[in-house]
């Protein structure tokens, strides 16, 4: 997925019916399943297994050849789940309209429930036979013996489990968790009252979609700040119950923590993919000390645009107007020849990956919006475009290939257990795929205008998915230590937080608005997913690591860097994140990575700067 869109305006592509689209342009799911019979059989054998699975219960302590086939069995059950749930789920992407399908993906959801029922007696039956045990076991079969890395990571988990008495209460109280989050959607999108506007052009209402694209298009900025300033009253104007809510998201968060034993909500929040606090905390500290390039680029855009003062809704709008169209037979080639650094074989294997039935690239009528790519295990990955000819959609489309490229390499190369990979590593090859096509793109760029798109949409992109993220993370870390100290948590409060933060990252080279305070409110990550966006920065800053390797001078440093990249691929989710990314080059407990992206914007801005000197 991708985090942000940019700034660009995208017109509105031409809708074609699903039949009128050339086959070349669909994805065929008959790889997966040739029809809808073959589906509903693969559906029964799914509920077979299942059932299968839940009869197992109680044999685990017997031997390691039942241990051995419980694990298998998972495997089957967790392979044909892939198919059956694709099949059904992008089937109802190409048109969502279509309620045959809704029910079938429904009937599939239904199931999953079922099997989570079915498979829950595992974990506390395996955990009751004591580790050294499942050891020796492991050391005597080497079939068993390729689980090793998953069932180590359950016991080390199960560090933080309480008794059965402590997980029932907590298992009684988990009802309350999405209290919080459920208020805040139903007080922000159900019952808000979007204020209507009166621009310069006419009366505008300010959803959240109107007023992004007021910030990206309107080059009124009397407009952009009067959007700025009616969208944010009316958060402000609720700014004591947001921070009520708030206030229980930061509470639970706390008393699960403390419930399960953690010192502290941060510790709670990395202790599934084993990643210590200390990396959070450097991540904040080392941006910190590299806001200078992000505060020359708001300068810079300041100057250009013109302005006599420079806003937080100034920071958007496009600093040319351009609207060049990228047609996709051309970005493929584009696509194929950016991936060069990588080597022959990644470069055969993408190229095979972009010859059509793997992806489905143009909008129709009730079509999914938005792009993905689906891992498939078992046949391939598929991709979901909705391909406009924007440079927006050219980057999404090297966005998700890197998603497809690291799915193909993974299930090629590990064992089902280990083939999908955590969220915490997922977002690199996706940005190290937009990292080489920008530089491919800049390379033949003959123009200056183009260059400054490119330049511009690759800048923006940084402050979006890494330097708004940081921001992000570090507001929430401050946020969460008020109830861990014993803090009040007011409206003020929580405001204070924000706009100090605000002024930490940028200096004087914003002139703040006293509007911005209320920003925290608005954020819906902040009430949803507590300490997950960080994830994008850590993503963000290995790639950028990533990519100086792949840069250096030194040809064979440059392929053992190749090596390592596509060793990280291949290898999954068949370690925690932190030595698969150490093992890459990667060592996010040092400042190096967040120093390599500050390195990469610096230098962004500085040929943005100097393409700009150009056009005038
Ligand atoms: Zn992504």
């Amino acid at each position: 997925m991708r985090l942000l869109a940019t700034a660009e305006a995208a017109p509105a592509p031409q809708l074609r019916d699903r039949k009128e689209i050339p086959d070349r342009f669909k994805w065929n799911l008959t790889h997966i399943f040739p029809d809808w019979p073959s589906w509903q059989a693969a559906y029964s054998e799914l509920e077979n297994k299942i059932g299968a699975y839940a009869a197992l219960q109680g044999t685990l302590a017997k031997s390691p050849e039942q241990l051995l086939a419980a694990m298998k069995l998972s495997d089957e059950i967790g392979q044909l789940t892939y198919k059956v749930w694709y099949f059904a789920s992008l089937k109802y992407d190409e048109d969502q309209r279509d309620n045959q399908i809704n029910a079938k993906r429904q009937q599939v959801q239904i199931l999953f429930a079922k099997a989570s029922q079915a498979s829950a007696w595992f974990n506390p039956e395996l955990l009751k036979i004591p580790l050294p045990n499942v050891q020796a076991w492991m050391a005597g079969n080497a079939d068993l013996a390729m689980y090793r890395f998953a069932i180590e990571d359950l016991y080390r988990q199960q560090e933080h489990v309480l008794d059965d008495k402590g997980e029932r209460l907590l298992s009684l109280a988990s009802r309350f968790n999405s209290n919080p989050n459920d208020a805040f959607s139903a007080l922000s999108t159900a019952d808000i009252k979007h204020p209507t506007v009166r621009l310069s052009a006419g009366d505008v209402t300010l959803t959240y979609g109107q007023y992004r694209a007021i910030l990206a298009t309107n080059r009124n900025q009397a407009d952009r700040g009067l959007a700025f300033s009616e969208y944010h009253k009316v958060f402000a104007a609720n700014g004591n119950t947001y921070a009520a809510m708030y206030n229980g998201v930061l509470q639970r968060d706390w008393f699960l923590a403390q419930a399960r034993d953690y010192r502290s909500t941060l510790e709670a929040a990395l202790h599934g993919n084993n990643i210590p606090p200390a990396v959070v905390e450097n991540l904040i500290e080392a941006t910190k000390a590299g806001t200078e390039p992000l505060r020359r680029y708001h300068r810079l855009r300041k100057r250009v645009l013109g302005l006599p003062t420079y806003h937080v809704y100034d920071a958007t709008i496009p600093l040319i107007d351009f609207d060049r169209k990228y047609p996709y037979d051309h970005v493929l080639d584009w696509l194929q020849e950016s991936v060069s650094p990588l080597g022959d074989a990644y470069q055969r294997e993408l190229r095979d990956s972009l010859r059509g039935d793997y992806i489905d690239v143009y909008e129709n009528p009730g079509k999914r919006s938005g792009a993905y790519s689906a891992p498939v295990y078992g046949v391939h990955p598929y991709m979901l475009l909705n391909y406009n000819d924007t440079l927006d959609a050219v980057f999404t489309l090297a966005h998700e290939m890197g998603h497809s490229m690291h799915t193909l390499l993974a299930n090629a190369h590990q064992p089902f257990v280990y083939s999908a990979y955590t969220i915490f590593v997922a977002e690199v090859p996706s940005t190290l795929s937009e990292a080489l096509f920008l530089d491919y793109m800049l390379e033949r760029a003959t123009d200056d205008r183009d260059r400054i798109v490119l330049l511009q949409h690759a800048i923006d992109g940084i402050v979006g998915t890494f330097f708004t993220q940081v921001l992000f993370a570090d507001y929430e870390l401050q946020a969460h230590r008020l109830v861990e100290e014993e803090h009040p948590v007011t409206a003020d409060v929580l405001s204070d937080i924000y706009f100090n933060l605000l002024k930490a990252y940028h200096g004087d080279a914003l002139d703040y608005d006293d509007l911005s305070r209320v920003t925290w409110a608005r954020i819906p990550h902040f009430f949803s997913t507590p300490y997950y966006v960080y994830q994008y920065a850590t993503c963000f800053a290995s790639s950028a690591e990533l990519m100086k390797h792949l840069r250096s001078s030194d040809e064979r440093q440059r392929a053992a860097a190749v090596e390592r990249y596509l060793t990280l691929l291949k290898s999954g989710g068949s370690d925690h994140p932190m030595p698969l990314l150490q093992r890459a080059g990667v060592d996010l407990g040092t400042p190096e990575p967040v120093r390599a992206v500050v390195d990469q914007f610096d230098r962004l801005v500085t040929k943005l700067e100097a393409a700009l000197e150009h056009v005038r």
